[in-house]
């Protein structure tokens, strides 16, 4: 009889804890997984999927009006059906939810609904919605449990919404108010006011978007601006009320603003409740993160923790690829490859307000810190659709390019589908790609992207 119940047990059925369970099932692993929610985790819940869905959704709204510059004649003003998108969304969530389950069942990992606690180094107790417990030994234990979102303590915190409410607000907001200026609350301030809210986004610094490209923040910013977003820099909280249903945001220099719903976007915090750590010596960071080596280990060696509340790098790709090295690690690689690791330099990302940004690589400032002499590229610019459409929206494309090497250090772009277009400069990025060689490729044209290969001045050194 084997001595463990399993080779590894998941705890937490997110982008992680899913990856890390099926590539492990495929190398013949026995796999057990306790998941206390839906599955596929934040990402597919409340996370990445129904954002870029509401984010298509938001994109009509300008469409319609820049169709008109085309041509279109539109028999009215569009409305939007707030019901119809939620249960739109709803229906497509389920959907995903069903192809993760099916992909544990099928590929033979035991799949456990409830919560997942540390009894010993190799044992998790499961506790079951019926309200039974299960005790389930294993080899080695993964804890992915992901992140929540953090709001900080002020008088009326109990009256703000977070992300996780937002897509399935009881009443679309009319006048919505967004505290942060990180990812999500320019995400949603851009995703709400497409949709049609009236939209004020305060954040307590200089600029929002703290850690990104300087230029990148205030251009993003600027584009919000003028599509319609307030944004209020160094604006802060002091006090929420309720009136009815409705809500009064007051702020410390004494102005009141009046909302249908506050989102709090203050970032988020690892979820680490009722999960036994402490009382198995499990290392925590100092925000509560569970600190782990190289290997994703924990200061327990049978006992693994990746993605959000190991928090890296909060992002879906990064927890797959993490669960990906986890199980070369603990299995061994697929035969004829390498052991997969992880490369936290170069991860590309996206923010996908409305021109959404796309980076990878260094910022400016961060590039002249690291390197001293370099050579910055950029163009802003109409796109060739806006020629025609009425809008006024403009496209940022920059490089960032070590003097020293003519290596391209970092690759910027605010402006349609930036995502879609830096995922591809990514590779050369990783590869190492010079200046010269950007400048030898051929564009595609008639594109935004094809900027990238035709910037022959320099504009700042
Ligand atoms: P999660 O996906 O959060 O999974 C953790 C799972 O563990 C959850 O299902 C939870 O129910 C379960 N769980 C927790 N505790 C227990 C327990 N004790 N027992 C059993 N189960 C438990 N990233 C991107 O790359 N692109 C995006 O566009 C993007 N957009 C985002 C938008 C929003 C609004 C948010 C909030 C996040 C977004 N992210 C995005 C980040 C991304 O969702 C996360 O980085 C990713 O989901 C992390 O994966 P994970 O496996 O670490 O955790
Ligand atoms: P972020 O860390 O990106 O931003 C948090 C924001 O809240 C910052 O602007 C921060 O300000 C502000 N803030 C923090 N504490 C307070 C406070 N007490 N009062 C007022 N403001 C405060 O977190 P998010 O919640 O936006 O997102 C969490 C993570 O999820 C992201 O970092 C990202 O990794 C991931 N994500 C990825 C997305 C994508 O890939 N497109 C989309 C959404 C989320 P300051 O800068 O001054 O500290």
């Amino acid at each position: 009889m084997a001595e463990f119940d399993f080779d590894l047990f998941v705890i937490g059925g997110g982008s992680g804890g899913v990856r890390a369970a099926r590539m492990a099932a495929q190398r013949g692993a026995r796999i057990g997984m306790a998941e206390s929610g839906p599955m596929g985790g934040t990402c597919v819940n409340v996370g990445c999927i129904p954002k870029k869905l509401y984010s298509y959704g938001a994109h009509f709204h300008e469409a319609f009006e820049e169709s008109r510059g085309f041509g279109w004649q539109l028999p009215g003003t569009p409305v939007l059906d707030w019901e119809i998108l939620k249960a739109n969304r709803a229906r497509e969530i389920t959907r995903l939810n069903g192809i993760y389950d099916g992909l544990m069942i099928n590929g033979g990992v035991e799949r456990l609904q409830g919560h997942g606690r540390l009894v010993d180094a190799h044992t998790v107790e499961v506790s079951h919605p019926d309200g039974q417990t299960t005790r389930h030994t294993s080899k080695n234990i993964l804890i992915a449990t992901g992140g929540v979102p953090f709001v900080p303590e002020f008088p009326g915190r109990e009256l703000a919404v977070t992300s996780d409410d937002m897509f399935d607000l009881p009443q679309f907001p009319k006048r919505l108010v967004v505290v942060g200026g990180g990812y999500i609350a320019c995400e949603m301030a851009s995703i709400f006011h497409g949709l049609g809210a009236e939209v004020t986004l305060l954040y307590r610094g200089e600029q929002i978007l703290r850690s990104f490209d300087d230029e990148v923040r205030a251009f993003t910013a600027s584009e919000m601006r003028k599509a319609g977003v307030d944004i209020r820099l160094h604006s802060e909280v002091s006090r929420i009320e309720a009136a009815g249903a409705a809500r009064k945001v007051h702020l410390k220099d004494g102005q009141v603003l009046d909302a249908d719903v506050v989102l709090y976007a203050t970032g988020r915090k690892p979820r680490v409740d009722n999960l036994g750590l402490a009382e198995l010596g499990v290392q925590q960071e100092e925000n509560g993160s569970i600190r782990v080596d190289e290997h994703f280990t924990t200061s327990v060696p049978s006992v693994f923790a990746l993605g959000d509340v190991v928090g890296r790098l909060e992002l879906t790709p990064v927890a797959l690829a993490e669960g990906m090295a986890l199980v070369d690690h603990l299995f061994g690689a697929a035969p004829g490859k390498p052991a997969r690791t992880v490369d936290y330099e170069l991860i590309p990302t996206a923010v996908f307000t409305h021109p959404p940004i796309g980076t990878v690589g260094l910022s400016e400032e961060k590039a002249r810190t690291k390197y001293g002499a370099i050579r910055v590229f950029r163009s802003d610019f109409k796109s060739l659709k806006h020629t025609l459409s009425g809008s006024s929206e403009r496209t940022l494309v920059k490089m960032v390019v070590d003097a020293a090497t003519d290596r391209v250090v970092g690759l910027h772009m605010v402006g349609a589908d930036a995502g879609e277009i830096v995922q591809g400069f990514a590779v050369a990025l990783k590869c190492g790609a010079t200046k010269a060689q950007f400048d030898s490729t051929i564009g595609i044209h008639p594109t935004s992207a094809e900027e990238f290969v035709t910037m022959r001045e320099v504009s700042r050194t």
